[in-house]
């Protein structure tokens, strides 16, 4: 066994958690060192949030594009547009390596000690790394550290009956597509299915789309679901809802279906997306020895990112439910900044959540039935992008804007909207909900003209009954 290294912070993952986490130790002076096993940036930079934008943004300029050609109501003239998605990826890793390396210098900028390789947990201060797995020979590396951080993230759920391999691709295969296929079932109409479904289908793939449930993106509520629904319905992509996937047929060429209580049918498709959730990555690497209090796969943490071994904290992914970049990260500057000594809870007013389909869907906060199930005494009023000018310009007026708000104080307690590039709603929602403002506030805001953010005055305006422009 080489010498052991010692050090005040062990962080195993190097996604968005880990990597922040450690750029914040960095710079309040905690001796960090960062295992990673794959590549730093983890799920969100190299296979998640950045590489499905690209895809997205690729797919939006093809439709876009080709919505031109013929006759086209703006005056362009353009002929068909075509695709090469060789060079499609290529220009998505092109992204994905300027981003992992620009990780790779902020963590050399703040000294924290990159190892590569897959970390072993031994005990609470105690992990071995493969050196196999790092392409040497020899024993394995063992760091020694006071506080252990664990950031390893989640990976894609398979369906037990259908696992992955050949036509059955995960998220991961779908964003580097060698070619497009012709048609593409996608299993799951959450965040991935909903996402990559519209872009498959927007780079001309057939999609059809399978949810158990008995509506598209059933995490978010009816009224912000349908104006994506019905976009869908406008791109020509199948939707099944309130169905099961039985799973392949004996020719491998097609799902068996089932819809309802109904009789089996049959959907041909050259690949299958499975996008049912995905679960935290805790296990085969020791994690069980610590005998964690765990929520399922889920390490379970306090309100501080304390697992309930003392000296072990847990953050992102791995801990569940939301599983976002941005929470994760959130997480990683509360943990590096109690290890450095400061007071720190997790306990944010919102997560905001986006869903980047078309149109976008953004919210944080309550929605009018979470606030009913709170016992609230709520206020909620929406504002149509149909009565705004800048959405009329973008040609997208399918959406709103809604503000939910307590009836007695005017505390707002949520924001939602739906509509194409409201993604960049959530700044002003989550700042409104951090800093406790009230709807008079939001209200009585100038908010620049022309621009979707004034539907967010607007709906601000509409529940305190002074509406302008509806
Ligand atoms: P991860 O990013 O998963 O990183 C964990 C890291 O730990 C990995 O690099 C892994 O290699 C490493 N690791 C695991 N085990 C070990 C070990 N034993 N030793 C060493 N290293 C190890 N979220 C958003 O907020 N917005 C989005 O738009 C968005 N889009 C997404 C799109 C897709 C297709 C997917 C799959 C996810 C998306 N997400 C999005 C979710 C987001 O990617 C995750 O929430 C986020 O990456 C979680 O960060 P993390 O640090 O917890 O884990
Ligand atoms: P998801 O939880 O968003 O959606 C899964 C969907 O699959 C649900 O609607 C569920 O009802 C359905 N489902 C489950 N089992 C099924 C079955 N057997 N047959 C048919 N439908 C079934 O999960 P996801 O889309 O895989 O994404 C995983 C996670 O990644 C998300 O929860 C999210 O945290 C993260 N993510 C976020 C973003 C974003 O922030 N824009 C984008 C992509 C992924």
């Amino acid at each position: 066994m080489a010498n052991p290294v010692q050090t005040t912070l062990l962080i195993i993952g190097g996604g968005p958690g880990g990597y922040v986490a450690a750029i914040r130790a960095g710079q309040l002076g905690i001796p960090t060192v960062l295992v990673e096993a794959s590549a730093l940036g983890g799920t969100c930079l190299n296979i998640g949030c950045i590489p499905s934008k690209v895809l997205i943004h690729v797919a939006e300029q093809f439709h876009a594009i080709q919505a031109q050609a013929g006759d086209s109501p703006l005056g362009i003239r353009v002929g068909a547009p075509d695709i090469d998605i060789t060079a499609s990826v290529a220009w998505k890793n092109g992204i994905v390596k300027r981003l992992t390396q620009g990780v790779g210098a902020l963590l050399k900028k703040h000294k924290v000690t990159v190892i590569q390789g897959r970390a072993h947990i031994v005990d609470g201060k105690t992990v071995d790394v493969d050196p196999a797995l790092r392409g040497r020979a020899g024993a394995p590396q063992r760091i020694r550290c006071e506080h252990l951080l664990l950031a390893t993230g989640s990976e894609p759920m398979a369906l037990p009956f259908m696992p992955f391999g050949g036509r059955v691709i995960s998220s991961t295969e779908a964003l580097s597509p060698k070619k497009l296929p012709a048609s593409l079932a996608v299993v799951g109409a959450g965040y991935i299915g909903l996402e990559l479904g519209t872009a498959y289908r927007k780079l001309g793939v057939q999609v059809d789309v399978i949810e158990a449930q008995d509506r598209l993106l059933p995490v978010y509520d009816a009224e912000l679901s349908r104006p994506v629904a019905a976009s869908l319905k406008a791109l020509g992509v199948g939707v099944h809802v309130d169905t099961r996937v039985l799973g392949l047929s004996d020719d491998g060429k097609a799902l068996r279906l089932q819809k309802g209580k109904g009789d089996e049918t049959r959907l041909e498709a050259e690949q299958v997306l499975v996008a049912v959730g995905r679960t935290p990555r805790s296990r085969g690497f020791g994690l069980s020895s610590l005998m964690l209090d765990m929520d399922g796969e889920a390490v379970r943490t306090d309100t501080r990112c304390r697992t309930s071994m003392t000296g072990v904290w847990a953050i992102g992914d791995l801990t569940g439910e939301p599983m976002l970049a941005h929470r994760a990260m959130a997480q990683g500057v509360c943990v590096a900044e109690q290890i450095a000594g400061q007071t720190r809870y997790f306990t944010p007013e919102a997560i905001p959540a986006v869903c980047f389909t078309d149109p976008e869907v953004v919210t944080a906060g309550l929605s009018p039935q979470q606030a009913a199930e709170a016992g609230v005494d709520y206020l909620e009023a929406s504002f149509p992008l149909a009565a705004n000018g800048r959405a009329m310009t973008l040609q997208s007026t399918d959406g709103f804007v809604r503000v939910v708000a307590r009836k007695d104080n005017h505390l707002l307690l949520g924001w939602q909207a739906v509509g194409r590039g409201v993604s960049e709603m959530a700044a002003a929602f989550g700042l409104s909900l951090e800093m406790g403002a009230r709807l008079e506030d939001v209200a009585h805001t100038i908010h620049a003209h022309p621009t979707q953010g004034e539907a967010v005055q607007e709906a601000a305006l509409r529940a305190l009954g002074q509406a302008l422009h509806v």
